[in-house]
C-alpha cells in the first residue's frame, strides 16, 4: 500500500482498516510471542512411495496465541517477513529443528530427515550461514539429515546470491529442495542456475491430477525431467489414493499430504514412526 503514494488514501476502505488493524496487532504481538515461547514446530510425515515408509518430516511453524488460539503460518509469516522478525524466528526454527535431529539419534529415529522452510529474507540476510554453522557444530548432527526448502520466488529475488548460498549449503552436506516447484515464472531456469537435491511439486498440480489431463502430463514430465537431472522428487498436498497411485506409477520418489497424515506435534510424530517400525 505504501507504493500507492499520496492521494490514494481513498483505497483504504473500512475493510482494509480492519485488515491493517489485525496486522498491527499481530505484528506487535509477534515479538512478544517469540520471547514467551508461544511457537511450536509441527511435523508432517514424508513418505517414500515405493515402500510406504516414513523417511522424514517437514517442520511447519505454529503459533499458540493466548487469545486467538492456534494461528497458522499463512497469517503471520508474511508479517514476520516484512517486519524483520523472520530473522530471529527463522533462527529459532533452525535451532529447534537441529536439536530435534540431535534427539533423534536413538533406535528407530536415527534415519529421519527433517525439512525446514526458509523465507526470502532469511536466504538473503548475512546471518544464516553463521547461525547454521554454530548450530550444526554444537549438536554435531549429520548435515545430510537437514533439508532446507526454498521457494522459487525467494531464490529468484536475487539469483546470484541464491546461487552462492545454495552452493555454501551443499558444500556443508545440507540438502536443498525447491518448494512450490512449477508455480514461478522461471522453474526451468531455476534448474539450470542452481545446484539442488530435490524438487517439491506444488500442491496446485497434484490437486487436479485425476481430472485435468494437462496437470497429469505436467506432473509426469516434471518427475521425468527431475530424474534425468539426477534430482529426487517429492509431491506435496497428496490427499487421495488415486493421486498417490498416479505418482507412484510415474516413479515419484516421495509424497506428503493429508492422505498420509496432517502436520502434528513432535511427540505424536515420533510415536507414529515408532509404531510403524515396531517389530
Ligand atoms: P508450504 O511450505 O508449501 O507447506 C505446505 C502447507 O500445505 C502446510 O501448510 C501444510 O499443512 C499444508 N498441507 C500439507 N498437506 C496438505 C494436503 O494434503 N492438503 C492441503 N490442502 N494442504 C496440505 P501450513 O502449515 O499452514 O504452512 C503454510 C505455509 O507457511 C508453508 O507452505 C510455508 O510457506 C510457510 N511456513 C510454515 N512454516 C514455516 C517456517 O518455519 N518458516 C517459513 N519461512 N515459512 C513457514
Ligand atoms: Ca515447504
Ligand atoms: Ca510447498
Ligand atoms: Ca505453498
Amino acid at each position: 500500500a505504501k507504493s500507492l503514494g499520496r492521494g490514494n488514501f481513498q483505497f483504504f476502505s473500512a475493510e482494509m482498516n480492519t485488515a491493517t488493524h489485525e496486522r498491527l496487532m499481530l505484528e506487535n504481538r509477534l515479538w512478544q510471542a517469540l520471547e514467551q515461547e508461544e511457537f511450536e514446530l509441527y511435523l508432517q510425515p514424508q513418505i517414500e512411495l515405493a515402500t510406504q515408509r516414513i523417511i522424514g518430516a517437514e517442520a511447519l511453524l505454529r503459533w499458540h496465541h493466548p487469545e486467538l488460539g492456534m494461528v497458522g503460518p499463512d497469517r503471520f509469516i508474511p508479517i514476520a517477513e516484512e517486519s524483520g522478525l523472520i530473522i530471529p524466528l527463522g533462527d529459532w526454527v533452525l535451532q529447534r529443528a537441529i536439536s530435534l535431529l540431535d534427539s533423534w539419534r536413538a533406535p528407530g529415529l536415527a534415519h529421519l530427515r527433517l525439512a525446514v522452510n526458509l523465507s526470502a529474507r532469511q536466504c538473503h540476510g548475512p546471518g544464516l550461514l553463521p547461525h547454521l554453522d554454530r548450530q550444526l557444530h554444537s549438536h554435531g548432527i549429520d548435515p545430510a539429515l537437514l533439508e532446507l526448502e526454498i521457494t522459487e520466488s525467494a531464490a529468484m529475488q536475487d539469483p546470484e546470491r541464491s546461487r552462492t548460498l545454495l552452493n555454501e549449503l551443499r558444500s556443508r552436506g545440507i540438502k536443498v529442495a525447491i518448494d512450490d516447484f512449477g508455480t514461478g515464472y522461471s522453474s526451468l531456469s531455476y534448474l539450470k542456475l542452481f545446484e539442488i537435491d530435490r524438487i517439491k511439486i506444488d500442491r496446485g498440480f497434484v490437486k487436479d491430477i485425476e481430472s485435468d489431463p494437462n496437470d497429469a502430463v505436467i506432473v509426469a514430465a516434471t518427475i521425468a525431467l527431475a530424474h534425468s537431472l539426477g534430482l529426487e522428487v517429492i509431491a506435496e498436498g497428496v490427499e487421495t489414493q488415486a493421486q498417490r497411485d498416479f505418482l507412484r506409477a510415474k516413479q515419484c520418489d516421495e509424497a506428503q499430504g493429508y492422505l498420509f497424515a496432517r502436520p502434528m506435534p513432535v511427540a505424536q510424530f515420533e510415536a507414529m514412526v515408532k509404531a510403524a517400525t515396531a517389530p
